[in-house]
């Protein structure tokens, strides 16, 4: 899958050095996931009236990146009010600030927009192994945990993804458990030969992050990798 840059700091701020610690999964509540989604839903978060973005957004065909400078500015994408729902639960802990969002395209089989939760919901099998994928590299990048990785639902309590299976107000989260296990699967996955760029090894971890800490000013998306 192809990460597509399309980069803006509109609806976004600026925080530098932040401390990324989670990844928080949405849905657009749009009615397609074909190629071309994902890049008008960035276009939308530049010329929109709204107060809202996304670092990513993902398809059918590929990712998008909305935030060219992800270690030094966040989007708005899972601040506001608690719900009174069920969900919320990283409340207060999980801010913009300190996450990467990630929507992913949704699909309405009536071709219009409905309520979170509407049984004409679903998302395609492409974009949730994109999704699959995209999340997988930004764990890797940003050395985030899979239990770091939840929903909007978890952070506010907002039924999103507001998909049949993917929060407790739907009824069943099987869909988010399914997608959660993925995460962290290694088996069933060929493993894929990756060539990384290395500019340095350290024994102690301090010394690499002061390391990467220099690095990243010049290259945002430098990450430490444990051998
Ligand atoms: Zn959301």
């Amino acid at each position: 899958m192809d990460i597509i840059n399309k980069f803006s700091a509109i609806h976004t701020t600026a925080k530098p050095g932040r401390d990324i610690r989670y990844i928080v999964i949405h849905y657009t509540a749009g009615v397609t996931s074909r190629a071309g989604s994902a890049i008008n839903t960035a276009e939308y978060y530049r010329t929109t009236d709204r107060e809202v973005s996304s670092d990513y957004t993902v398809d059918d065909t590929a990712a998008v990146c909305y935030n060219g400078d992800i270690n030094n500015r966040y989007t708005w994408h899972c601040g506001g009010a608690r719900y009174s729902t069920k969900g919320g639960t990283y409340y207060g802990k999980c801010t913009n600030a300190n996450s990467i969002g990630v929507e992913i395209c949704s699909t309405n089989s009536t071709g219009k927009m409905q309520a979170a939760n509407d049984k004409s919901y679903s998302f395609t099998d492409a974009v949730i192994n994109n999704a699959v994928e995209l999340v997988r590299q930004l764990m890797k990048w940003h050395n985030i945990p899979a239990e770091n990785v939840i929903r909007h639902y978890d952070v506010t309590g907002k039924p999103c993804p507001g998909i049949i299976g993917w929060n407790k107000e739907s009824g069943s989260e099987a869909e988010w458990e399914k997608f959660k296990a993925r995460l962290s699967e290694t088996s069933g996955i060929p493993a894929k030969k990756m060539y990384y760029v290395q500019v340095g090894a350290f024994s102690e971890k301090a010394n690499a992050e002061k390391y990467l800490a220099e690095v990243r000013e010049d290259y945002p998306q430098a990450f430490i990798k444990v051998i």
